[in-house]
């Protein structure tokens, strides 16, 4: 199993859902040293294996960044039309966003490789890049939080009625159901 979650739809959901189960009891901070942003970088990155940074500042500016996205993917959910954040989360994403994003090219043997001064930095400006397109585009109105009991996860509804409740219908739909079905058991006696 892949150690982070993924499946929102977004790159910048995903990367938000980095704090897992966010302000319920059962918060976990996934991205919590230089060795858990490679891991991350990794997995959603192109390259198979990224080193660890050996600065701590920098997973520190990693979860600003994530702080400043999730509370501008928010507004986006809850709000119609432009979003306003603050300017402090406008800067940091931004600043995040100008960075180099990993950049492909061809090789001989026709297979594409990808690089980028700075591998973490160029992840998190594609992450960057994808929250501002995200919270600025139509789709923000499909941007929906899992009804889950504690999981608060974020993802983008492309169902046609958009009416889709859980992150995954496996995970929390599933328990949802038994619970309903449980309830109804219950009150039947
Ligand atoms: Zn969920």
């Amino acid at each position: 199993m892949r150690r982070f979650r993924e499946g929102s739809g977004r790159i910048c959901l995903d990367y938000i859902r980095t704090l897992r189960h966010r302000d319920s009891p059962a918060e976990v901070e996934e991205l919590a040293d230089p060795v858990a942003l490679a891991a991350w970088v990794t997995q959603f990155g192109p390259w198979d294996r990224v080193t660890a940074t050996s600065d701590v500042r920098a997973v520190e500016s990693a979860r600003t960044l994530r702080e400043a996205i999730f509370r501008v993917v928010d507004l986006a959910r809850t709000t119609k039309g432009p979003v306003h954040p603050s300017d402090r989360d406008r800067i940091v994403i931004n600043k995040a966003a100008g960075r180099e994003v990993p950049i492909p090219s061809l090789d001989k043997r026709g297979e594409v490789q990808w690089t980028a001064p700075d591998p973490i930095a160029a992840v998190l400006a594609t992450v960057a890049r994808d929250a501002l397109e995200l919270v600025t585009s139509p789709t923000a109105a499909r941007i929906r939080r899992c009804e889950g009991e504690s999981c608060h996860a974020y993802f983008v509804d492309l169902s046609r009625p958009g009416s889709r409740r859980w992150c995954s219908m496996d995970t929390c739909g599933n328990r949802a159901k038994k619970r309903n079905l449980r309830a109804r058991e219950m009150s039947a006696y």
